[in-house]
């Protein structure tokens, strides 16, 4: 129980050691400082006290050993205004190093705040993308955002404890010269106390990971509620899920409260507990100890202090565990981003030159196959048209090949490469990925397009020149603003196929080579559905071209079709072959048709 609590706080302390190295030494090195001179500034009243009510430096055999020991070290004559002077260099020193503590305390807690966000951002760029598929969204959105906040306080109060902590330390050193036995009895003191206290520190810790989990489920809540508006409004069902939200709004204020109202007793009690303690202490220590309070009273002046730290530390310490729970939730969040990173390799993707081949693929999610023994050659400017019923796995293959999922069994090759050999930000560098309800962002479409590049010369141009391929050329020019519109949820309504347009717009900027496209399968009046197939119809040839159709028009245009069924590929051919040799494909023609 012993071990594996010490391990936890040191675990603690090796995650911020983790980000910030040895900087947290420093901190604890500047608390040190900071104690001794105050400690040493106090330790000068007494005899400052005892000059200014009469008596001399040959009295100095009365008292404590400590304070005897620091005079006659101190080699120098002690009068009223050398005391005060000394007294008045030591407080300075110490409230110069209490600046440099404070300061750098909070600077480092700043820059361990952003390289938290920093590494997250990052990891969840390389994240796998199926792992990503099965996250929590609202824990994502929590942990990036509230949760890395609390994890700063934590960090704050956790670096608070251990300065509290150190000061602790050094007084009760400095009081333990003073006088052993005494500083002896207030320690076991306490303990005593310091245990009294642990239950309640348990249900602090307990009601901080609770928070959390009810604060991520709040978040996955929300997304939710934001992203199915539409559904929700026109099912009158929106009334309901506000009743769920406001539900853990409560759960989670509830939680709140509680972890108020512990920390509101702790904070009540602890004062006349620890006067109790001392008071009593000095009690037990006359008792057993024939010795005058005198002797005692530098040491006491010492721990009554020490113990006011150490209030501050217990205090400090619980508003800790009040945030360690998201300091796990953010945690464990890092490490599953860090156990399951997109894997890529070495070899730069230079120029596509052939083609994109499958040979005997089979994919799973979790145990259920999907794919099975695939294997299909994608040709450089070839249109590959897939289709099949829902659930085929049309998604599933267009996503292997555009490298977002990994291959269980069989090879994936581009060109010559062994897929796993590419460094895959070269590749995605050629590849344009354009989904079925196309991504706008609320942005001006210059931005949209150009994906914040910066707005010169060059850009420009090279925007329009993506736009004119993609056929958004007429509509830009339609626009009182031009490229400088905003788009997205403020900006001007943009139809199903201008949204296409605008993505692939997007992707010919970046010199995509091959495009990966899922066409709606919302049902688009005619005139879209037009707009769209000539957005392909544009493209065909210039480009490699893998589609997901669900059109009669896409799958005409496309030089070769591929027919899956339950993850295998029951027929490969142009539309006319596969008119001929597949029952399967004809059903399909005629249920469009009907
Ligand atoms: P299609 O695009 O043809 O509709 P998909 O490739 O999306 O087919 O899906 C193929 C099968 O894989 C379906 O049975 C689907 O339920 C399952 N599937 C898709 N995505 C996931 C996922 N992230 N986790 C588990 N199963 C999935």
């Amino acid at each position: 129980m012993f071990k594996i609590s010490v391990r936890k706080h040191f675990s603690n302390f090796y995650y911020f050691y983790d980000y910030l190295g040895i900087k947290v030494f420093i901190g604890i090195l500047l608390s040190i400082l900071v104690g001794l001179f105050d400690g040493l500034g106090l330790a000068l009243f007494i005899p400052l006290i005892q000059l200014s009510t009469g008596n001399h430096s040959e009295d100095i055999e009365n008292l404590d050993r400590y304070s005897q020991w620091f005079i006659r070290h101190l080699n120098f004559e002690l009068s009223l205004l050398n005391i005060f002077l000394l007294i008045l260099i030591l407080f300075s020193l110490k409230g110069l190093f209490k600046f440099a503590d404070l300061y750098f305390r909070v600077w480092s807690q700043q820059l361990f705040m952003r390289k938290i966000r920093n590494r997250n951002i990052d990891l969840l760029r390389d994240y796998n993308f199926q792992r990503f598929t099965n996250f929590d969204t609202g824990r994502i959105q929590n942990v990036m955002g509230a949760e890395t906040n609390r994890v700063s306080q934590a960090y704050g109060k956790y670096f608070k404890t251990l300065h509290y902590a150190v000061l602790v330390f050094v007084y009760v050193t400095l009081a333990m010269l003073s006088s052993v036995w005494f500083s002896l009895i207030v320690i076991f003191g306490g303990i005593i106390l310091n245990f009294l206290f642990s239950s309640f520190y348990k249900r602090t810790k307990y009601f901080s990971q609770n928070f959390s989990k009810e604060s991520n489920s709040f978040q996955g809540l929300l997304m939710q509620k934001i992203n199915n508006f539409q559904y929700l409004k026109a099912t009158g069902s929106a009334h309901k899920f506000s009743f769920k939200l406001k539900q853990k709004v409560k759960r989670v204020e509830n939680i709140q409260l509680k972890l108020g109202v512990y920390e509101a007793i702790l904070g009540a009690v602890r004062e006349p507990l620890t006067i109790l303690v001392v008071f009593g202490s000095i009690f037990v220590f006359l008792a057993i100890f024939a010795e005058t309070l005198s002797s005692i009273i530098l040491s006491l002046l010492l721990l009554y202090r020490s113990v006011g730290f150490f209030a501050g530390m217990q205090e400090h310490w619980n508003a800790f565990l009040g945030t360690s729970g998201s300091l796990e939730n953010v945690q464990s969040f890092s490490d599953e981003l860090m156990k399951h990173p997109e894997k890529s390799g070495e070899n730069k993707f230079e120029n596509f030159e052939r083609s994109l081949k499958l040979s005997n693929v089979s994919f799973s999610y979790n145990s259920s196959e999907v794919l099975k023994d695939i294997s299909l050659e994608l040709f450089r400017n070839e249109t590959l048209a897939i289709v099949g019923e829902s659930g085929s796995g049309k998604t599933t293959l267009m996503n292997i090949l555009a490298g977002i999922l990994e291959v269980d069994r069989g090879s994936y090759f581009v060109d010559d490469h062994q897929f796993s050999d590419l460094e895959i930000n070269s590749f995605r560098g050629k590849t344009g990925y354009i989904v079925q309800d196309p991504v706008v962002f609320n942005d001006t479409l210059f931005n949209n397009i150009s994906f914040w590049d910066e707005k010169n010369p060059g850009n420009l141009s090279k925007m329009f020149e993506a736009s004119k391929k993609a056929a958004l050329s007429p509509f830009i020019e339609s626009l009182e603003l031009k490229e400088d519109t905003i788009l997205g949820f403020n900006g001007v309504n943009i139809s199903g196929g201008q949204k296409q347009r605008l993505s692939i717009a997007r992707e010919l900027y970046k010199d995509a080579e091959i495009l990966f496209m899922d066409e709606a399968t919302s049902n688009l009046d005619s005139e879209t559905e037009y707009e769209v197939q000539s957005n392909i119809a544009n493209l065909k040839g210039k480009f490699t071209i893998l589609i997901i159709a669900h059109r009669l028009s896409t799958v005409k245009n496309a030089d070769r079709i591929v027919l899956l069924k339950k993850g295998r590929i029951e027929k490969i051919g142009s539309y006319d072959e596969l008119l001929e040799t597949s029952r399967e494909f004809r059903r399909m023609v005629e249920l469009q048709e009907l």
